[in-house]
């Protein structure tokens, strides 16, 4: 992950490692053993802003998925599907989050379609 402003990492104090309380090293969290962190808390509140839409997202596909017997079995293709018009297809993957956010069934059975011919 590239920092936008990183800062020294205020538990291993910038060293990348935290002893454990049995004596072990081990690599620090939150820094993951890089010894900064994002120090810049617009770009913080920013993506923790858009893994909640993530979230949310990702949450109202799979209960659409649920709620239909038909299509239960294609939610992780579904998901996966989403995933790859998202990284794909940004304009598409809005349409469908709009149907998804929508509530429309079919979505999920296009996604997982999406999925097969694009993995
Ligand atoms: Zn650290």
């Amino acid at each position: 992950m590239k920092l936008v402003k990183p800062i020294t990492c205020r538990k291993c104090k910038g060293s990348g490692t935290f002893v454990r309380a049995s004596g072990m090293p081990d690599n620090c969290w939150p820094c993951l053993g890089a010894g900064v962190v994002e120090g810049d808390k617009p770009t913080l509140a920013q993506a923790k802003a858009a893994q909640a839409e993530h979230d949310r997202i990702y949450g109202a596909l799979r209960d659409l998925a649920r709620a239909d017997k038909k299509v239960t079995y294609m939610i992780n293709m579904a998901s996966d599907g989403l995933y790859i018009l998202q990284a794909k297809e940004p304009e598409r993957a809005a349409k469908a989050i709009a149907s998804i956010q929508a509530g429309h069934p079919g979505v999920v059975k296009a996604l997982a379609e999406y999925y097969k011919a694009n993995h």
